[in-house]
């Protein structure tokens, strides 16, 4: 295992001395969730640390020399410097964690978290959207619980893609540029000092892979990279691209993650008793943990996959067909003959893993159902997704009922520290408490929700609004200079957007069950609700298509055109190259979070748990978290949001659509708008502020990773961790009478 010093020393030599804690707290993301070490940065080089890509690392190797010096001679920046420093210090040694206190000592890695990307912050753009986000909150709630837990991923050179469009609105990709000399990452090195070097046997050839580091507080990311010298260019590009290329590209991703990952742990000398798959892109792990124990126990395939199932975690994320992988027998056969020949096991074994018809030869290979085959335990991630998925998975167990079906669910959550505003934090640290979150029940979450005074809330609502404003046309303006417009006519052009409107926002990957274009159904109508002079009302809308989806293009260029014509010009604003960054803003800036999926598409959804913890209030069909949130909310005085709909659904898409629609109008028209605009004698809405409260009191503690981290560590990671603890003896039993015989 490295040093953490390992990781920042070559940064903090180049440093002046006294500026040298700096490198350490860059290197470890922990200050992606610390505002006060992200003032620091800023401190150093405002526009530098925006110029960057917010990337701390980067902003420290090319910071003028002058300005180091300055820093280093400044006595106020010295002492906030070795506060934030010690700050970290304590928070890597806390033994008083959640998980110190309740379940012993943070032993080594213990839980191994699988997943094909990871959102932990902008600079690092290994993430496509929600699942990717989801898994950067989990790590980060981890490190804050103290639960022994480490993560592999992929590490891709070019990223997703960055998003611009053209003068028609229609979407352009872009590669980006991830060079990890300039990232918060380590090269991972083996005992002797040297890169550590990974090889893995693909078809007529080796495939090599290193390895890369990124510290998450206390919890350690690993992500594997095939862009080596010793690769054949096809391999070399193997991780260009996160969800790029063909079938053949995602089964060698998907081999690198599950059998590399897992390799790579057992070469750092981690042996991780639990392992989580996040979506069934890791699932060929359970294959490698089998094979380790036949040859450990020399066990049957059967035997050591009845035993490495008892430690394996399972998250299915989508209802949505095309998101679960399916590879043809011959792919499988491509990259599994050798494979299994090794495990003296025929192919046909393994493929009917992934199949629901396991003699079905033409059948093809669904990870989802590998997962599913081998997870002690499989969940969706909302009450309704689970229930959802327990039907769609019928066939995985043609014996029970989908009732009886093993899938269970835990609810998604967003990393709290993360997704708060500065503001909003200082209003939870003044009102609501240290141990918000941490099992209060409702009565004392609503009495102290109810001592923030209305226009304290309120005020710190109107700050952040005012900086979304501010951030939405300087973003416009810069997005106008791209297409060509003359300086100063795109500074023309941005002035958009009225800071007392209210202000709805949407954001999310552009997939069409989310029905982006929902509120555009009926223009006349809409015109009307944001054309009242005396109660204006204006979006934001941002989010990216996949590069191959067209009809999500479609959707992009459809608001675009809109955005500019009239009635929505100045009032509809489209911000390209959604990410973290531009989330953070929305959701901490909005009145309103609008998400209108097609029920039951949405598994959880995220956004809006994020917008909830701001007091923004959800607007959205009764998908996902929202239907479950509002089940629980929906009788308060003042709930925190309002629901578009009762849940039905209808086998006609379009026929939904238009029933959404209208309730959607309805809603806008009768509740949304003349509620934001109900302004006592000083102007604040007393109303709409209790409903801000309420989205505090009731939605923040309970759709936050740290409540979902908790829930799967006590319902299956320690089952888990038990099960192989007592599944170990037995096994080892087992072999000794074999070997008597
Ligand atoms: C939270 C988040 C998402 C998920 O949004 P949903 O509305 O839950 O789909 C996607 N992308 C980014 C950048 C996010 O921060």
């Amino acid at each position: 295992m490295q040093s953490r010093e390992s990781m920042d020393m070559p940064l903090a030599r180049s440093l002046p001395a006294p500026l040298a804690p700096l490198a350490t707290l860059a290197y470890n993301l922990r200050w992606s969730w610390h505002p006060q070490t992200i003032a620091l940065f800023r401190q150093l080089d405002g526009d530098l640390w925006e110029s960057t890509g917010h990337n701390p690392v980067l902003l420290l190797q090319t910071v003028e020399r002058d300005r180091l010096e300055g820093a280093a001679a400044d006595e106020g920046f010295l002492a906030e410097l070795a506060r934030v420093a010690a700050d970290l210090d304590r928070y890597l040694g806390d033994n008083a964690t959640w998980f110190g206190q309740r379940h012993g000592g943070g032993e080594a890695a213990q839980v191994a978290y699988f997943s094909m990307e990871f959102g932990l912050t902008e600079c690092l753009p290994i993430y496509s959207g929600g699942l990717g986000v989801l898994a950067g909150d989990h790590l980060k709630s981890a490190s804050d619980l103290g639960l022994p837990l480490v993560g592999v991923g992929l590490f891709y050179r070019r990223g997703y893609f960055d998003q611009s469009l053209d003068a028609s609105g229609w979407q352009q990709d872009s590669d980006e540029d991830n060079d990890p000399a300039r990232l918060p990452l380590a090269p991972v090195l083996g005992a002797d000092g040297e890169r550590l070097l990974l090889t893995l046997p693909f078809p007529g050839r080796t495939l090599t892979a290193q390895a890369w580091r990124a510290q998450v507080g206390r919890v350690a990311l690993y992500l594997l990279d095939a862009d080596v010298p010793a690769n054949a260019p096809e391999d070399r590009g193997l991780t260009a691209r996160l969800y790029g290329g063909d079938a053949d590209t995602r089964i060698r991703q998907e081999f690198l993650l599950g059998v590399g990952g897992y390799r790579l742990l057992a070469a750092l000398g981690l042996a991780p008793r639990v392992c989580h798959m996040n979506e069934g892109h890791a699932a060929f792990l359970a294959l490698e943990r089998a094979r380790e124990l036949m040859r450990a126990r020399g066990l049957s395939f059967a035997e050591a996959r009845e035993a490495a199932n008892a430690g394996l975690v399972f998250t299915t994320h989508t209802p949505v067909p095309a998101g679960h992988d399916y590879f043809s027998p011959d792919l499988m056969e491509r990259y599994f003959a050798d494979y299994m020949r090794e495990l003296e096991t025929p192919l046909h074994e393994l493929l009917a893993l992934g199949r629901k018809v396991p003699d079905d030869y033409r059948e093809y290979f669904c990870m989802t159902t590998l997962a599913l085959r081998s997870a002690a335990h499989s969940n969706g991630v909302s009450a309704l997704h689970g229930a959802v998925s327990r039907d769609m998975w019928t066939a995985v167990w043609p014996d029970r009922p989908a009732q009886q079906s093993p899938i269970g669910h835990v609810t998604n959550g967003v990393h709290l520290p993360s997704w708060l505003s500065r503001e909003m934090a200082a209003l939870y640290a003044r009102f609501l408490g240290p141990d918000w979150g941490h099992g209060l029940d409702a009565a004392e979450r609503r009495a102290r929700a109810a001592r923030i005074p209305a226009a304290e809330l309120w005020r710190v609502h109107r700050q952040r609004r005012a900086s979304l404003l501010t951030f939405a046309r300087q973003h416009l303006r810069a997005q106008l200079e791209r297409h060509g417009l003359s300086e100063p006519r795109a500074a023309g052009e941005a002035q958009v957007l009225n800071p007392a409107a209210l202000t709805i926002g949407f954001a999310r990957r552009f997939a069409t069950y989310k029905r982006a274009a929902l509120l555009f159904r009926d223009q006349d109508r809409l015109a009307r609700i944001i054309g009242n002079p005396d109660r204006p009302v204006q979006f934001l809308f941002a989010g990216k298509a996949h590069p191959r989806d067209e009809g999500g293009k479609l959707l992009i260029q459809r608001i675009v055109e809109l955005s500019r014509q009239e009635p929505f010009r100045g009032r509809l604003i489209f911000l390209e190259d959604y990410d973290m960054a531009v989330a953070r803003f929305l959701v901490q800036g909005a009145d309103v979070w609008l998400n209108n999926p097609q029920r039951p598409y949405e598994a959880s959804g995220t956004s809006g748990m994020k917008a909830a913890a701001n007091g923004v209030l959800n607007l959205s069909t009764l998908d996902g978290w929202w239907a479950e949130a509002w089940e629980a909310a929906r009788d308060l005085p003042d709930p925190p949001g309002w629901a578009i709909g009762r849940g039905e659904q209808f086998d006609d898409a379009e026929h939904q659509a238009w029933v959404d629609s209208q309730a959607l109008y309805a809603l806008l028209e009768e509740e949304v708008v003349p509620a934001f605009y109900d302004r006592d004698a000083a102007g604040i809405p007393q109303a709409w502020t209790r409903r801000m409260r309420a989205a505090l009191a009731e939605l923040s503690p309970v759709f936050s990773t740290d409540r979902m981290v908790r829930q799967y560590t006590e319902e299956f990671y320690l089952p888990g961790l038990a099960v192989d603890r007592a599944m170990v003896a037995p096994v080892h039993r087992h072999r000794l009478t074999r070997a008597q015989d």
